[in-house]
């Protein structure tokens, strides 16, 4: 193990208990990775916010073998046919967090009701009808759906985003989770007025420059 991997493996390990801390992952509902050389670090099958070290994470490849005596996430090949389709993802964030879960159950995608909705790469969060979890089918239909997109909800399940680094996966993960509460509740409040195509693809555009 080299200085560098040691110093993921922390990171990770951050990020797993701020996700917990976050309520987003409660009871180790998600699980997360980055990209490494070969392969990815990737949160072990049973992981808990209780237990995790930067020890547990499990360097897994994209064929779905690992090192090491602790399984990956049984969501691996989700992670793994990402990182194939997209080269620019370097981590993922993956959780079964409640506003995004309520939305999912709907399978209905996060529509434009508030530019932010933009920093997701384009002018919805689309959903993907339900696919067994922890099924080889769940990743080969999330690809599409993240075309253009660093998220998708998973229909009845929860939803999983990419990032240039980790830190910013966690940050889109809260996001999205903060934007899917407050369009449940604005649909509460009354008829939700969604922003026009034009107005979006501004935001998009302020966005890809800005960040
Ligand atoms: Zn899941």
């Amino acid at each position: 193990m080299n200085e560098d991997d040691d110093a993921v493996r922390g990171e990770l390990e951050d990020v797993y208990r701020r996700l917990d801390q976050e309520g987003l992952i409660f009871l180790a509902a998600g699980n997360i990775s980055v990209r490494t050389g070969e392969g990815m670090l990737i949160s072990p099958a049973g992981a808990s916010a209780r237990t995790i070290t930067p020890a547990s994470f499990v360097h897994a490849r994209f064929d779905g073998s690992y090192d090491g005596d602790r399984r990956p996430s049984s969501e691996w090949s989700m992670h793994a046919d990402i990182y194939r389709a997209y080269p620019e993802a370097q981590a993922i964030v993956h959780t079964h967090s409640d506003h995004c879960v309520a939305l999912a159950a709907t399978n209905e995608a996060l529509p434009p009701f508030h530019y932010m909705v933009a920093a997701f790469g384009g002018n919805d969060v689309k959903c993907v009808p339900y696919v067994t979890y922890a099924s080889a089918e769940l990743g080969r239909a999330a690809v599409p759906a993240l075309a253009g997109r660093s998220a998708c909800l998973l229909g009845n399940h929860g939803m999983i985003c990419h990032a240039p680094t980790l830190e910013k996966a966690f940050s889109a993960a809260l996001r999205l989770e903060i934007l899917c509460r407050q369009y449940i509740c604005a649909r509460q409040a009354g008829t939700v007025r969604l922003l026009s195509d034009e107005q979006m693809a501004i935001a998009v555009a302020r966005y890809k420059s800005y960040g």
